[in-house]
């Protein structure tokens, strides 16, 4: 009887996969119609990136093709965040998200559609602004998906939310949208998820993980003093440089030595600044580490480790009890995202029903970080799952991986995502995995 009842259901499933192929087969067919439109809006937001808290254009542009759609859009949720809302019928309610911002980098892809933007940092100078972490292509695969599940509204029901997430890359805007209330302002959802597009997976492909997916990130700032003087006399000085260099090296050790080698963390200075000319010691130095890790323990050891280190190494140095380095931790720290495991196995058998097996792939966890956790880790725990997109061209991934070179990372002015396989990719694993959570229509 057992048995039986597993075939039945076995069958059940593959019967509401196979259906929900047929319509998904008709998004496919309305997304390849849409797409010009739709590469017009990635050239434009990818010609026009806005730096974190700065994304007012672009959630403008997001809110007006929500409402055009027929969503109730709130704007300014905290930053620039947007949230637009459409009731389909009783069911369960499935938010989608993309975030929005850009980053302080000059393009050098060389690309025709390549970005000349400037734009104004938190220190007020102006620099050049780019897409480098792909955000324009989660907010056109956003729209996209709008578009596609809106077409195909008649056969599922369900509330649906698409979010435009302002400033993502500082880890503040996350934290503003649940600030501004966005759990009390929306039905509960039943389910979140995202993507990121990813730099090293061919366009066409996805890549998911279960649990841990990507790291916890701490923002950490240490201001080491000294007693400047003449560069010519060191031996009157207390040398926040020299000082800065030991600190630096011993911090190597935290993850080699401190830290259990079988939990991951990261300990990096990012940015070291100190001194004007040749021949001055300074009176102090900064520095700025990111610190990365999965498990709280561990945070707390790393964090705990540079504290130590930093205060003994100024002792050793001669520096009185009111010249320790000082040392702040930037609110909010980013919480590690954990991919929900049911809702992961569930969505994985969608992607592979529609996709192949062969281009679902499983992926490590990375040490990258993404406040998308937030969204299932609010006093009412929603199971969220984030997954990778495809956004490489597949000749380029091949070639890279036969010469042994590395392609462009995230984050680096050469990356140069392929528009057309990738954003069609993520409309169709977007839409077949809101298709599949939502109830269906009979
Ligand atoms: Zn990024
Ligand atoms: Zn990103």
């Amino acid at each position: 009887m057992k048995d039986y009842l597993i075939i039945f259901s076995l069958c059940l499933f593959s019967t509401s996969l196979a259906a929900q192929r047929a319509v998904t087969s008709k998004i496919s067919a309305f997304t390849d119609k849409n797409y010009p439109s739709l590469e017009k809006l990635y050239h434009h937001l990818h010609q026009n990136p806005e730096l974190s808290m700065h994304e007012e254009k672009s959630a403008a542009r997001i809110a007006k093709e929500l409402k055009r759609l027929g969503f109730e859009v709130m704007e300014k949720m905290g930053a620039h965040n947007i949230v637009g809302i459409f009731k389909n019928g009783p069911g369960p309610t499935v938010l989608i998200r993309a975030d929005m911002d850009a980053l302080p980098l000059e393009e050098k892809t060389g690309l025709p559609y390549a970005s000349k933007a400037k734009g104004i940092n938190a220190a007020g100078n102006e620099v050049n602004v780019m897409h480098a972490c792909g955000h324009d292509i989660h907010m056109t695969v956003l729209v996209g998906t709008a578009r596609a599940l809106v077409e195909a509204k008649s056969r599922w029901n369900g509330t649906l939310v698409m979010v435009g997430q302002s400033a993502e890359e500082n880890g503040l805007g996350a934290d503003l949208l649940f600030k501004a209330g966005l759990y009390e302002k929306i039905p509960l959802p039943d389910f979140a998820i995202a993507l990121h597009d990813n730099p090293y997976l061919a366009a066409g492909k996805i890549g998911f993980r279960e649990g841990a997916f990507m790291a916890s990130v701490d923002m950490m700032d240490i201001t080491v003093f000294g007693a400047g003087g003449h560069g010519a006399a060191p031996h009157t000085t207390k040398d926040p440089v020299v000082l800065s260099a030991q600190m630096i090296m011993a911090f190597q050790t935290i993850v080699s030595r401190e830290i259990n080698p079988i939990d991951p963390a990261v300990v990096t200075v990012g940015s070291i600044h100190g001194g004007t000319v040749h021949n001055i010691i300074p009176d102090e130095v900064k520095m700025q580490l990111t610190l990365r890790s999965y498990d709280k323990d561990v945070r707390n050891q790393t964090i705990a480790a540079i504290r130590r280190i930093s205060a003994s190494m100024a002792q050793a140095a001669g520096l009185p009890e009111d010249k320790m380095p000082q040392i702040t931790i930037r609110e909010p720290q980013t919480p590690a995202t954990v991919n929900d495991p049911v809702l992961t196995k569930r969505l994985v058998a969608v992607f592979k029903e529609n996709f192949g097996d062969e281009n679902v792939v499983e992926m490590p966890p990375y040490m990258v970080g993404e406040d998308f956790s937030r969204f299932g880790m609010q006093e009412k725990q929603v199971p969220i799952f984030m997954f990778w997109l495809g956004a490489i061209d597949p000749v380029k991934v091949q070639a890279a991986a036969e010469n042994g070179e590395q392609l462009p990372s995230l984050h680096s002015p050469l990356f140069a995502p392929l528009p057309e396989p990738t954003i069609k990719t993520g409309i169709m694993a977007m839409s077949a995995a809101a298709l599949d959570l939502f109830e269906k229509v009979k």
